[in-house]
């Protein structure tokens, strides 16, 4: 039997977390009681540097249940990294890996069909949302507009899909070879090309506090994700230059006509338009190149993606009681 870790990202979540992890908990049981799972089947919280009681909340929880176990980064990192810190301290031991976030909002319940997927022959089971009812109409518009457009650039993404996910140790390690330090999970993962299968669930509102992805924190997510999985804004560019050569020729041919009929003192609104335009296409330009060219400074510099401060639970132990 196949042991599971469940890795749940919490970033002050000291009002959801203890109840989501004992129901998170049950459900494990439950599948482990069946014989699905090893009965060593456990859940690794990592904390994102929070400033609340997150911490403490872990601390007890493993005081209760010595199947629960913490990691807690120096300072927040971010939920991609938490995600990635998650799994590559539970692939030492795990067979499988389920990510969920704390909140509870992708339905835990499915876990187990998620799990019956994996022993059907997938290395990847993707959590799909039926519905986006729960999400406000900004945040609907926003997120399918994006992910409309991430398609037009060639990125392939699981439509509805975040990173709510099972994985096997092998699809784990494969994806842990990508070392690139900006990192979009969800639009690596489909790259793997492993067996996939799809798990359908509705996402339900936040039981309590509030959202921990603010909109500056979602906008620089999206341009990541942009940024990480394509080069097709530079590419873009190019066009856009080409298509301004083919524009700037044609105002060059009008100008000397115009010259040659002897209404020079008349181009200069023409000649205002083209500055500013060509100005604003050239500030753009740069600017995305410069996006670029910073994202490849953080690359190279190879800085380590987090830094786990402290941790709770061995790893190596395999003693967990069942309780
Ligand atoms: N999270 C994290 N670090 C962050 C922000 C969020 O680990 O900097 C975690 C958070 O605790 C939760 C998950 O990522 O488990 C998703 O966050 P949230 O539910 O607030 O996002 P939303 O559902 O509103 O998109
Ligand atoms: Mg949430």
């Amino acid at each position: 039997m196949e042991k599971l870790t469940i890795v749940v990202p919490a970033f002050n979540e000291e009002e959801v977390l203890t109840s989501s992890i004992e129901r998170l908990l049950a459900i494990e049981n439950r599948v482990i009681a069946k014989h699905v799972l090893n009965q060593t089947s456990d859940i690794l919280i990592v904390d994102d540097g929070s400033k609340d009681k997150t911490w403490a909340e872990i601390e007890q929880l493993h005081q209760k249940h010595d199947r629960v176990r913490g990691l807690k980064f120096s300072r927040n990192f971010g939920h991609q990294n938490a995600l990635i810190a998650g799994l590559t301290e539970a692939v030492h031991t795990a067979d499988i890996m389920i990510t969920i976030d704390a909140d509870l909002q992708d339905d835990p319940d499915k876990i187990e069909d998620m799990v019956a997927k994996h022993l059907a022959g997938a290395d990847i089971v993707y959590g799909v949302r039926n519905n986006r009812d729960t999400d406000t109409w900004f945040k609907r518009t926003t997120a399918q507009g994006y992910y409309k457009f991430l398609g037009m650039l060639g990125v392939n993404l699981i439509p509805n899909h975040a990173d709510f996910r099972l994985m096997s140790k092998r699809a784990v390690n494969t994806f842990l070879e990508y070392k690139e330090r900006n990192v979009f999970i969800r639009g690596l993962v489909p790259k793997l090309g492993y067996p996939s299968a799809e798990v359908d669930y509705k996402r339900t509102p936040r039981m309590a506090g509030e959202s921990k992805y603010p909109l500056k924190k979602m906008l620089a997510f999206a341009w990541d994700g942009i940024t990480s999985l394509t080069i097709a804004p530079v590419r873009l560019i190019l066009i856009l230059g080409a298509l301004s050569m083919v524009l700037a020729t044609g105002m060059s041919i009008y100008t000397v006509a115009v010259h040659l009929l002897g209404l020079t003192v008349r181009g200069w609104s023409s000649l205002m338009i083209s500055l500013w335009f060509m100005g604003g296409l050239q500030m753009v330009s740069l600017g995305v190149i410069g996006e670029y060219i910073g994202k490849m400074t953080n690359e190279v510099k190879h800085r380590p993606r987090y830094t786990v401060q402290s941790r709770i639970g061995d790893r190596a132990s395999n003693t967990y009681s069942f309780s």
